[in-house]
């Protein structure tokens, strides 16, 4: 049964909550990782990340799997306490960006800021930068990259943002078990999917160091929320179908899902790792051949020549995939993909225009080898 938002649930919720993320913050900050150097800031400095993402899982698994096993607790009770975890995740995230406000605010005026400083809509100005107000602040942030105890703070919310997507999912599984005495196909491709997708995500976590939201954006509620409400408690919407769904599923259907995971996850992940390289080590081969790139400065081989933002499409692909596993009960699972597909739309839109301002006429030219964004031939 679903509990309801009483203070004794409430006051649980939050003692899982804090032990999660802090559990995970005292991990960043003891396991051992490799150290890997961000873009350059804007006096030309890198920041180094030590990045452990995966030995984190790795441990939050096995603790997970131990208390399972040994009974101390159940997994499914994340379920039962969803909406006292949501509510508390919405105060955490309030409470977060206060503190990132006043801690911020103080080292301004801002000398870590990237090359590019950006509005609200992507576009960088130096009006944007001075015609800041209490409410934009909160809301886009004010510190590129807030720390504690030298942990990036931003870095460090993909872990408890989509460890906790996990965990929620994994949830879903142990409920249906404990309902059914088994896990049906679709919740078997399920839990499969995700997992090669979060375990593949913390083994390429220092890829995030080149994303737009690492390298652009300051800290501020619109990603604090992001990370810690929204990625948790919303993608994790499947798992509501999944779980007392016993509709068979045809084999010919399983294969069909496994086929567009894997081509989207190729895609995604292998424009993602293009891109990581040609920063990293410019002469590296994509595809058996040295890279091309407009001006020296914009990659036009492999992935990044067919379309400029493959990288969201293989991801969409993905995400279908496990939507898909639902069936066709009903449309509200599929509001996940078609939200991520209006998110990436924008988001594509809001990032050309940055590059377009970047790059100039480089960009123009780019965009006639690569005259695509995200679906060939259509958009
Ligand atoms: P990108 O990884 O595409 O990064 C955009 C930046 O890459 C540009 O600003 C530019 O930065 C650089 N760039 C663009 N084109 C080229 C090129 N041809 N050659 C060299 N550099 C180029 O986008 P995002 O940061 O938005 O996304 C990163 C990943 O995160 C994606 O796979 C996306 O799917 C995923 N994502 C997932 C979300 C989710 O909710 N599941 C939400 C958001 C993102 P520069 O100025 O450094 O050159």
């Amino acid at each position: 049964m679903i509990a309801t938002l009483t203070v004794p649930n409430l006051a649980l919720a939050a003692a899982i909550f804090l032990a999660f993320i802090g559990g995970i913050f005292v991990l960043r900050l003891l396991l051992p990782g490799k150290v890997h150097l961000g873009q350059k800031l804007k006096d030309g400095s890198r920041r180094s990340y030590k990045l452990n993402g995966l030995r984190i899982l790795l441990v939050l698994a096995a603790i997970l799997a131990l208390g399972q096993w040994q009974h101390w607790f159940s997994l499914g009770t994340a379920i039962r306490l969803f909406w006292p975890l949501f509510a508390v995740a919405n105060v955490f995230a309030v409470v977060h960006t206060g503190y990132l406000y006043v801690t911020g605010i103080k080292k301004r005026p801002r000398n870590d800021g990237p090359t590019m400083v950006p509005g609200p809509d992507g576009t960088a100005t130096m009006a944007d930068a001075a015609s800041s107000s209490l409410v934009k602040d909160l809301w886009m942030g004010v510190e590129l990259n807030p720390e504690l105890f030298g942990v990036d703070l931003k870095m460090f919310a993909y872990l408890p943002s989509l460890m906790g997507l996990w965990a929620l999912n994994v949830s879903f599984g142990v409920a249906q078990y404990e309902a059914l005495g088994h896990l049906t196909t679709r919740m078997w491709l399920y839990q499969a999917f995700f997992t090669i997708y979060i375990v593949n995500y913390y083994e390429f976590e220092y890829g995030m160091l080149h994303t737009w939201d690492v390298i652009a954006e300051d800290f501020g509620y619109m990603l604090v929320w992001g990370d810690y409400v929204l990625v948790p408690f919303f993608y994790s919407i499947c798992g509501w179908f999944l779980v007392g769904y016993t509709e068979p599923m045809a084999t010919y259907e399983a294969v069909a899902l496994c086929v567009l995971f894997a081509v989207g996850f190729v895609i995604f992940r292998g424009t993602n790792q293009q891109k990581h390289d040609y920063k990293e080590h410019p002469e590296k081969k994509i595809w058996g051949e040295v890279p091309k790139a407009v001006g020296g400065r914009l990659l036009v081989s492999g992935f990044w020549g067919i379309g400029r933002k493959l990288n969201y499409t293989g991801e969409l692909m993905v995400y279908f995939s496990w939507t898909f596993t639902t069936g066709f009960q009903s449309i509200v699972p599929y509001l996940l993909p078609l939200w991520l597909l209006c998110l990436f739309s924008h988001r594509a839109w809001r990032d050309e225009k940055k590059c377009s301002q970047k790059y100039g006429a480089l960009w123009t030219e780019y965009c006639a080898q690569a005259r695509f964004r995200m679906f060939p031939f259509v958009y």
